[in-house]
C-alpha cells in the first residue's frame, strides 16, 4: 500500500498522499486553508468529516453536474471568491470529483494570474486518474473541455473511505478511465485488468491496488510531458470519441462510461480499418462492453457525434486526429483519418452495433 507519491512538475514537486483510515488526515489536510470549492452530495453525505468546511463563511458549494463546468457557470464562483475576499496568497480546496476539481483547477490558475490550490478527490475516476497531471477542463456550449489550462495542486489527500457512498455507475465510470490507463500501459496490463474486472466491482480492496497502479503509470507519462505536447496526448485514448458521445447526448452517459464506449469504438474503427487485427479488438472488447452494459440501448446520434467529433481541439484543419491502437502490439497512438462518407458509415456501423 502506498502512503505517499511525488509527482515532479514544472512548478515543482507536489505530494499526493493516502489516508488509509476513516477520514483521519482530513482535518489536518485542510488546516488553515482560506476557501473552499465543494461537491454539494458530501455536504449531505459526509457532515461530521466535513464539519470545517461546513462551519466555514467561505465554502462555496456547487452542484458536481457537467453543466456546472459550462464557462459562464463559473463566472459567478470567481465572483463569490472575490466577495469572501479572496486574496493571491490564499489556498482553495476542491473536494470533490473531476467536475470539482476541473473548476477548481481553472479558476486557481486564471484568478490573479494564480492563486494555490489543493485537491481531496472523492470519486474513484478523480482518486484513480485525474486528480495528477495538472490539466483543467471547461465547456463552452456544446463544445466539452474547449477551455483550459495546466496547473498542479500544492498537494492531494486521498481517502479510498470516500468511494463507499458511490453509485454503482460512478464506480463503472472510474473503472473505465482504470482501464485506460491499463492499456497505455501495454497488452500485459490490460489483460491483468480485465481478469481482475468482477473483483474491481466486488472489492474495495482490489480497487485500492488499482488506483495505486494507474497514479503510477500516469505519473511516468506526465513527468516527462506534463504540457501534453506529445507522450501524453495518448491518454485521450477513448476521449474523441467518449467527448463526442458525451456531447452528442448532452451528458447523459457518466464521462468514464463514455470514454468506454469510445474505446471499443476506436478498437472496432481501429480493426475495420485493419490497424489491428480482429483477435485484438476481440481481446479487450468482452471487458469494455461489460463495462458499459447498461448504456447500450442510450441513443446516440450519429450526425452529433460526428458534429462534435469535428470540433475535438486535437484535430488538424483537414484531419480528425484520433488516438488508436495500431500494429501487432496494438500500441495506442495518435491517428489521421479523414471525415470522409467511409468513416462516417464505421461510425454509424459501430453505433447500431450498440443496440443489437
Ligand atoms: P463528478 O465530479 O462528475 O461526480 C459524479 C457524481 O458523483 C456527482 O453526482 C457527485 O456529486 C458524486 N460524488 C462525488 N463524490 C462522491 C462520493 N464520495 N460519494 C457519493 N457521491 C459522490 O465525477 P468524476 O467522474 O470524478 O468527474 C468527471 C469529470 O471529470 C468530467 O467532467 C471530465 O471531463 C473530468 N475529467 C477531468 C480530468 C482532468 O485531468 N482534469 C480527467 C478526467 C476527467
Amino acid at each position: 500500500m502506498f502512503k505517499q507519491m511525488e509527482i515532479k512538475s514544472a512548478s515543482g514537486v507536489y505530494n499526493v498522499e493516502f489516508d488509509h483510515t476513516e477520514f483521519e488526515k482530513v482535518n489536518d489536510f485542510l488546516g488553515e486553508s482560506s476557501h473552499f470549492i465543494v461537491d454539494s452530495n458530501l455536504i449531505d453525505l459526509y457532515p461530521v468529516v466535513l464539519q470545517k468546511v461546513i462551519s466555514s463563511s467561505n465554502a462555496i458549494i456547487i452542484d458536481a453536474s457537467e453543466h456546472s463546468k459550462e464557462i459562464t457557470r463559473v463566472l459567478p464562483i470567481i465572483e463569490s471568491l472575490l466577495k469572501n475576499g479572496i486574496k493571491r496568497n490564499h489556498t482553495i480546496v476542491a473536494i470533490g470529483g473531476g467536475v470539482i476539481q476541473d473548476i477548481t483547477c481553472f479558476i486557481s490558475s486564471v484568478l490573479f494570474r494564480g492563486v494555490n490550490w489543493k485537491f481531496v478527490p472523492t470519486t474513484l475516476l478523480a482518486q484513480a486518474d485525474s486528480c495528477i497531471g495538472s490539466k483543467s477542463s471547461i465547456n463552452l456550449g456544446k463544445n466539452k473541455n474547449i477551455l483550459g489550462t495546466f496547473k498542479p495542486p500544492q498537494e492531494i489527500l486521498i481517502c479510498p473511505a470516500f468511494l463507499k457512498t458511490l453509485d454503482k455507475q460512478e464506480i463503472l465510470s472510474g473503472i473505465g478511465e482504470i482501464i485506460k490507463v491499463h492499456v497505455i500501459d501495454g497488452i500485459d496490463s490490460a489483460d491483468k485488468v480485465s481478469a481482475s474486472y468482477d473483483e474491481l466491482l466486488a472489492s474495495p480492496t482490489a480497487l485500492l491496488g488499482f488506483i495505486e497502479r494507474s497514479l503510477y503509470i500516469k505519473k511516468k507519462f506526465i513527468e516527462q510531458d506534463e504540457f501534453d505536447q506529445n507522450i501524453r496526448n495518448i491518454f485521450n485514448y477513448g476521449h474523441s470519441f467518449g467527448h463526442a458521445i458525451e456531447s452528442a447526448t448532452q451528458f447523459a452517459i457518466p464521462h468514464g462510461i463514455a470514454v468506454t464506449i469510445g474505446m471499443d469504438m476506436a478498437n472496432r474503427i481501429a480493426a475495420w480499418r485493419n490497424l489491428i487485427s480482429e483477435s485484438h479488438y476481440n481481446r479487450m472488447h468482452g471487458v469494455l462492453s461489460k463495462n458499459y452494459e447498461g448504456y447500450k440501448s442510450r441513443d446516440i446520434p450519429l450526425d452529433k457525434l460526428i458534429a462534435a467529433l469535428k470540433k475535438d481541439k486535437k484535430n488538424t484543419a483537414a484531419k480528425l486526429v484520433l488516438i488508436m491502437p495500431v500494429g501487432e502490439g496494438a500500441v495506442i497512438q495518435k491517428v489521421e483519418i479523414t471525415a470522409d462518407n467511409e468513416f462516417v458509415k464505421q461510425c454509424d456501423n459501430f453505433l447500431m452495433s450498440l443496440s443489437e
